[in-house]
């Protein structure tokens, strides 16, 4: 057991109305975890303290060169009341992954989980109820050496905040128009794809407007090399039904491994459907949408769980998947998933906390 210190706040903020529509990433919760690392001693001084600014000076490390890692996970209030952690040892496994990747000292799993847990009871009351809602994880870890060299630094924070969110989308499963990026490229093989770290968001940002401004709400990454290759979606993973077969692109070091993708598979595996993981080319995809055989498109990830895609645009091609609805298989997953999530249906061993 890890000694974590908790300072309550002596000024709580009230709680957000009943009718807030809690939007994505806004409202922050009273208090927040934080755990210091310095080379020769460790992760040490576990604490949950008041929500707080933080100093660092302007030569910090995280500020010139990236050393920073984040991750990104939900707690649910289940309808008795209970608060559950959708698979946190997925993203504590993912999140050491980064680390190695980008020289972070790895936490360990039961520190990481137990840091988790005792922020998120803390706040407990700052849980939403609603339909849709959540209280969305938000851990971090920063390089703070205050050295302008390029290395990997000798002292770190990590940090967990709180945060409370609405419905991704009012309506819950709604489908999205996708742009496919045929300028730029997220991420390369033996890059840092893999990796939940801020570079490949901020690599992603230009595309992101350009879409923007065509009306697509996200852009689809193809492989950096042959530009073929589908990748994954801005903050989600991408699955097509063709033909009966679900199909998804082999996760090879430049995507990023979902935990809602491999739900998912999980899932569709379950239901005894075909699930192949490989490469997929888009033009595949668009011969497969002429023929009539592609029969759904729907991207994966903890913000919105499912949403189903309604068009794809390449270079000047605009394809509409079916009637640009939501299809079947989507609607089911969406509906497992977030029943799993609440506590309302049972899902296989482990996925609740
Ligand atoms: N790809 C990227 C680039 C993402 O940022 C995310 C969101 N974390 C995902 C995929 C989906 O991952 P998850 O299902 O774990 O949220």
């Amino acid at each position: 057991m890890l000694n974590i210190r908790i300072e309550k706040t002596k000024n709580p903020k009230p709680l957000p109305a009943a009718d807030d529509p809690l939007k994505f990433g806004t409202i922050f919760t009273d208090h927040m975890f934080i755990m210091n690392y310095e080379t020769g001693k460790g992760w040490f001084d576990p604490r949950v303290v008041p929500y707080q600014k933080i100093e660092l000076d302007p030569s910090a490390m995280v500020f010139h060169y990236g050393q920073e890692m984040f991750e990104g996970l939900k707690a649910y209030r289940s309808e008795d009341g209970k608060v559950l952690l959708f698979r946190p040892d997925k993203n504590i496994e993912r999140a050491n992954n980064t680390n190695r990747r980008i020289c972070i000292p790895e936490i360990p799993e039961d520190i990481f989980l137990e840091a988790i847990k005792t922020v998120v009871k803390v706040d407990e009351a700052w849980v939403p109820s609603k339909p849709d809602t959540s209280l969305y994880i938000r851990p971090f870890i920063i390089a703070t050496d205050p050295y302008l060299g390029v290395r990997p630094a000798d002292t770190y924070l990590f940090m967990i905040i709180l945060s409370p969110v609405g419905p991704y989308y009012p309506e819950g499963l709604n489908p999205v128009k996708i742009w496919i990026e045929d300028e730029y490229v997220r991420a390369v093989k033996g890059g840092i794809g893999e990796a939940k770290t801020g570079g490949n968001y901020v690599a992603s940002l230009a595309s992101q407007v350009k879409a923007h401004e065509e009306g697509y709400s996200q852009v689809l990454w193809l492989d950096g090399i042959e530009r073929k290759y589908i990748e994954e979606v801005g903050a989600m993973n991408i699955f097509f039904k063709i033909n009966g077969t679900v199909i998804t692109p082999k996760l090879n070091g430049s995507i990023l491994p979902g935990v809602t993708r491999d739900s998912c598979i999980q899932l569709c595996k379950k239901w005894g459907l075909t699930v192949e993981e490989k490469k997929i080319s888009v033009d595949e995809v668009f011969k497969a949408a002429e023929d009539g055989t592609l029969e759904e498109v729907w991207g994966t990830g903890t913000a919105a769980v499912v949403s189903p895609v309604s068009h794809l645009r390449w270079e000047n091609k605009v394809s509409k998947i079916k009637d640009g609805g939501i299809g079947e298989l989507s609607k089911k997953l969406y509906e497992n998933i977030t029943g799993i999530q609440l506590g309302k249906i049972q899902g296989p061993d482990g996925w609740i906390e």
